[in-house]
């Protein structure tokens, strides 16, 4: 698909961001370019339209970003995937391990009900971890994650094999 180059483009990797090493890829230059962005939620909308999803899960921060306007285009309803401490209702949490300690998302329990379909959107998978915590939350609502999807892949972490066999789905690869 051509636009997928025009959104690929307007992406900045930021070496050594938050720390050394890190190829740091800002998808806030994608958000500057407003057909970069309009195309990136197409994409989205185009594949999950008539698929019978009512959720669209989004993880802090940047699912807060892709994840409304898909909603909002499908029809399904927004539930934000938050760090600890700023939900206000009756939560779930799931901890997850990172490079270095430990995180954690927690959603509010009366966002779902039982056997409602969900997507779950962030916008780059890594190690998988965060998706894999999210995917838990859903199924322990009782609802059924149809696919998770991102718009950036780092394949060499290999989190997709994290994801317990749960389609994902992505825009591109970034090495
Ligand atoms: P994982 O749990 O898969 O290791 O890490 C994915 C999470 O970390 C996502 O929520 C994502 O937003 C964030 N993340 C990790 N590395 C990057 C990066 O290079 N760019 C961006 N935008 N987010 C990242």
């Amino acid at each position: 698909d051509p636009r997928i180059r025009r959104i690929a483009s307007s992406i900045r990797v930021v070496p050594d961001f938050p720390k050394k090493g890190i190829m740091f890829q800002d998808i806030t230059t994608l958000l500057l370019d407003p057909k970069a962005f309009k195309d990136t939620a197409d994409l989205f909308v185009e594949r999950y339209t008539g698929k019978g999803i009512s959720v669209v899960a989004g993880v802090e921060a940047r699912g807060f970003i892709f994840g409304p306007p898909i909603a909002l285009a499908i029809g399904a309803k927004f539930i934000p995937l938050r760090k600890p401490r700023k939900l206000p209702g009756e939560v779930i949490s799931e901890n997850y391990v990172l490079e270095y300690g430990t995180d954690c998302l927690q959603m509010h329990v009366d966002a779902v009900q039982p056997g409602e379909r969900a997507l779950v959107v962030d916008d780059l998978i890594a190690t998988g971890g965060t998706l894999c915590a999210a995917i838990s939350l859903l199924e322990r609502a009782g609802a059924e994650v149809v696919e998770c999807a991102c718009v950036i892949e780092l394949p060499e972490l290999k989190g997709r094999e994290k994801l317990n066999g749960k389609p994902l789905y992505i825009l591109m690869e970034s090495h």
